[in-house]
């Protein structure tokens, strides 16, 4: 038997959604489910990778569409190329995965002249007839045969203009008309050919067509954009559908609907719909539709059949959807239904609420979120306190601030915004080919459409800011302006657009932190029982704590003590304990240095109690402290000329028997010994320099040469310890040595802790309960980590440093010299430093954590490298088992839902 290529919706299989695509499926799965949905059929993706790999339509495809052209016909009444009662189709792409206006759909297939008439007289409304026609030559136009789009709207605007009519629906039959031949004519100037008039002519070209659009530049661009392998979705079906029609009269309307309101997540009734129109006037924001709720009014039985549809598909799909449907002559038809895409505020309320409603699992609703996406609750807000008057108001259709130079055209915006630019994309209303403009665009910003535009779907769906239909701006792309009252935006002016509002502002506006909402709380409540993984935060100031912990981390999971040697009243005593010329000036420096760290740490335990703090002794090289030599040189030569020039005008002064003004420069005396100093600086920092400081004097090394240091630490931590514990603030501590290779530097820091702990706790009367670990960050503590696993309580890997050693290149040069073009080309996947390299250093990680755990069974096993912040390395971390990951603060809420997310997809 010959290979199915072709199903019809009421046999096709609604899971398959690799054969049928995500849209055919759903059109199956709605038809068997009993929805009202237009009969029609699916080419399936196999024939689309059959055809693009052999540039032919599989053989037998066009029997087997001509026969369910046949079956469609007996199933309505009408006849495809009949004159008397036309079957009209439109031809739909839909890939296993929705890619939102990425590829091509065609309407109205199946009218040529013959069939034209045939509408005419069965609706008798020339009006529609010649408005169905018109708008199939363009879209056949454009898609199927390649002639520019511009090409047909000139000529239409130059109809509009000539019968001086503004809005498309002011246009009569005889406009249309015109504009219809026009585009014939259009047509075949353009292809050498008259337009096809054999109906089957036409399907045929329009199904290669729409396969050939798989392999069209937008949906490369979106595909590589958003990671979509082969695997997830591969080639495109096509979808023949019976057409039915909005704009048949005042009883017809089209709509887009979503089942909750994608931009808050409340659940209600949410979308647009247009009277006498057709669906791609509300999708291209053509004529600005009329919000749902007032069909309440104006069609009221329609409505409650829409809120039954909704209810219908919630209840069968336990996920928001987002559909969209036509009334002809009062009957609602369901055209297409796909998982509604949501900011990540709407996400995460609807998981909640669905919850509670009893539609879907706690598991569900926490892996029904992308944890990356939180990163957009994470995004400023404008500060309320601003007085700034809107100059415009739109719709407020992506929610978010955002501020940026204004351009006028996606090109412009890409080319801006890899320059570094923060832009926002100004249109009229944009199309699937602004896509690469959205990328690098903060925001956009448009002023025509709805809040279902093109512009409004896609910027919800990359969480960006997006206010659309700010009518009071006029766009003239051509000239790159826009004017708004008497007021000229130019390309480069700045702009702030706030799209929880609908507001447009002139200028920079400030923004504030966001506020974590109830649901927000909720769901990560969930995710934090769910979890196996704990998640800390890499925090080194009380401020940075304040926010660690109101992110919900489960303490600090590294605290970097070298920021505090950096701050400013700290570094000149830094600076004189590396300038010590002997031992006592040394100690002189570090008993300076002693109650400042004590009171760093106390202030940080007392808010992170009883939540745990992994205190980090010293870790990098001493030079860091120092200037570095060439700024020395630089000083010192500055001095010395002034030095010069202080002595030349003396003398001149005597010259003319007057006497210098001492009080106006430095003595020569006192320049004299600041260059002294200098110069002593400069003999220490050649001392200090390292052929390569990555791999130099640093970390625990410094310990065994000055062990004075790392003393003044542990004994600034310990005091800081007993001091919260004597005010009964539980300080759960641990201490951390960096940039171990064996334990017998790690036995000789653990002696100078247990002799500073003794005479402390015997100070204070009480013990002090502590964990003491080690960093692993080096290569050879991997292979030793039977061995420490034996002296210590914890391992925390330093992935930073371990990625460096295991790749032998250092971070800031492979970023800045090679390491973009490693992923451009595909030889690195993702940025080692970014994205946990689980085939290299991953490999090493588990065969730490195994070795480890042979010799202490109790080991306590984490990362604190930047990796823990990123889910794909969190669900590695639970995979080898880990017990906690430990990232900066602003991705502690992203781990904690990545690190559910490990748990439940490792059990599935
Ligand atoms: C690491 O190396 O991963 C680490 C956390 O230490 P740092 O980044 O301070 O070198
Ligand atoms: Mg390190």
């Amino acid at each position: 038997m010959s290979k199915k290529y072709v199903y019809s919706f009421s046999e096709g299989d609604g899971r398959n959604k690799h054969l049928l695509g995500g849209k055919g499926a759903n059109l199956c799965e709605m038809t068997q489910i009993g929805l009202n949905v237009p009969p029609g059929f699916v080419i399936t993706t196999e024939a689309c990778l059959e055809y693009l790999d052999r540039k032919e339509l599989p053989s037998g495809l066009l029997e087997e569409v001509g026969e369910h052209i046949r079956r469609l016909e007996e199933k309505t009444g009408k006849r495809f190329g009949g004159e008397d009662n036309p079957l009209l189709v439109s031809v739909r792409s839909g890939s296993a995965l929705s890619m939102p206006g990425m590829m091509d759909t065609i309407l109205n297939l199946g009218l040529n002249r013959e069939t034209l008439r045939g509408l005419i007289r069965l609706t008798g409304n020339e009006r529609f007839a010649y408005d169905a026609y018109r708008r199939f030559i363009q879209l056949f136009g454009k898609i199927a045969l390649g002639v520019p789009d511009h090409l047909f709207d000139e000529q239409f605007e130059d109809v509009k203009r000539a019968a001086g009519v503004k809005a498309d629906i002011g246009l009569n039959a005889g406009h249309l008309k015109e504009i219809s031949e026009r585009f014939l004519r259009v047509v075949e100037k353009e292809t050498g050919k008259p337009f096809p008039e054999n109906v089957f002519t036409q399907l045929e070209i329009a199904i290669k067509a729409v396969f050939n659009s798989w392999m069209g530049k937008r949906a490369v661009d979106y595909r590589r954009e958003f990671n979509i392998t082969p695997d997830m979705a591969n080639g495109t079906a096509v979808n023949v559908v019976t057409m039915v029609f909005g704009n048949l009269g005042d009883d017809s309307a089209t709509g887009v609907g979503f089942t909750r309101n994608p931009g808050t997540g409340e659940k209600e009734m949410y979308g647009e719909y247009l009277v006498n129109a057709q669906g791609e006037d509300v999708v291209a924001g053509i004529r600005t539709p009329k919000s749902v709720a007032e069909m309440a009014k104006e069609m009221p039985d329609l409505y409650r059949q829409l809120v039954e549809l909704r209810d219908k598909l919630e209840n069968h799909y336990r996920e928001v959807q987002d559909f969209e449907y036509t009334i002809e002559k009062g009957v609602l038809y369901c055209l297409q239904t796909r998982n509604g895409k949501m900011n990540a505020q709407a996400m995460v309320r609807t998981s909640v609420d669905m919850f509670a409603e009893g539609l879907i699992s706690k598991e569900r609703a926490l892996l029904r979120v992308d944890p990356s996406h939180l990163e957009q609750l994470l995004h400023p807000r404008l500060d309320p306190r601003h007085t700034e008057k809107p100059v415009a108001q739109g719709l407020p259709a992506s929610p978010g601030a955002a501020s940026g130079r204004c351009v006028f055209d996606a090109d412009q915006a890409e080319l801006m915004g890899r320059a570094g630019e923060k832009v926002i994309l100004v249109r009229e209303e944009t199309k699937p080919e602004d896509i690469h403009g959205f990328f690098a665009a903060q925001g956009i910003l448009t002023s025509r459409g709805g809040k279902t535009s093109h512009a409004a779907v896609v910027a919800r769906g990359m969480g960006k800011a997006c206010v659309a239909g700010a009518e009071g701006i006029q766009v003239d792309s051509r000239s790159r302006l826009a004017r708004v009252g008497d007021i000229t935006l130019r390309e480069g002016d700045l702009i702030t657009i706030d799209g929880s509002t609908g507001n447009v502002y002139l200028g920079e506006i400030p923004t504030i932190p966001p506020k974590f909402s109830e649901e927000l709380e909720t769901l990560l409540s969930w995710a934090d029982e769910m979890a196996r993984l704990k998640v800390f935060a890499n925090v080194d100031t009380p401020e940075g704590a304040v926010v660690a912990m109101g992110y919900g981390a489960m303490g600090i999971g590294l605290c970097r003590t070298e920021r505090m040697f950096n701050a400013g009243d700290r570094l000149p005593v830094v600076v004189d304990m590396i300038m010590a010329r002997d031992a006592a000036e040394r100690q002189a420096a570090l008993d300076k240095l002693l109650p400042m760290q004590r009171r760093d740490f106390e202030e940080i335990f007392r808010i992170v109690a009883p939540r745990s703090v992994t205190v980090r002794l010293l870790d990098p090289p001493m030079h860091e402290f120092l200037p570095s030599e060439h700024q020395l040189l630089d000083e010192i030569e500055g001095l010395k000329a002034y030095r010069l020039a202080v002595k030349g005008r003396s003398a001149a002064l005597t010259s003319l028997g007057l006497s210098p003004v001492p009080d106006q420069d430095l003595s020569e005396d006192l320049v004299n010994s600041v260059i002294a100093k200098k110069e002593q600086m400069l003999r220490k920092v050649r001392e200090l320099h390292e052929v390569n400081p990555m791999l130099g004097h640093r970390g625990v090394r410094v310990a065994i040469t000055y062990p004075g240091i790392y003393e003044m630490q542990i004994r600034a931590i310990l005091e800081a310890m007993a001091a919260c514990m004597k005010d009964g603030v539980h300080a759960a501590l641990e201490i951390m040595v960096p940039q171990v290779i064996t334990a017998q530097e790690l036995k000789r820091v653990k002696v100078s802790v247990d002799e500073v702990r003794q005479e402390i706790e015997s100070r204070f009367g009480f013990e002090l309960p502590f964990k003491f670990g080690t960093m692993v960050e080096t290569v050879r503590a991997c292979m030793r980590s039977r061995e420490l696993a034996k002296i210590v309580d914890f391992f925390s890997f330093g992935t930073n440093d371990l990625t460096q050693a295991v790749f032998s290149f250092s971070r800031e040069d492979a970023e800045n010299k090679f390491l973009p073009l490693y992923t451009e080309y595909g030889i690195l996947r993702d940025n080692p430093f970014e994205v946990l390299d689980v085939k290299g250093v991953g490999v090493l990680m588990q065969m730490t954590v195994d070795w480890g755990r042979d010799s202490n069974p109790d080991l306590k096993i984490g990362i604190c490298g930047e990796q823990g912040g990123h889910p794909f390395s969190i669900r590695f971390c639970h995979d080898i088992g880990l017990d906690y990951v430990s990232c900066s603060p602003h991705r502690v809420p992203i781990a904690r839902l990545a690190a559910a997310h490990a748990k439940l997809e490792a059990e599935r």
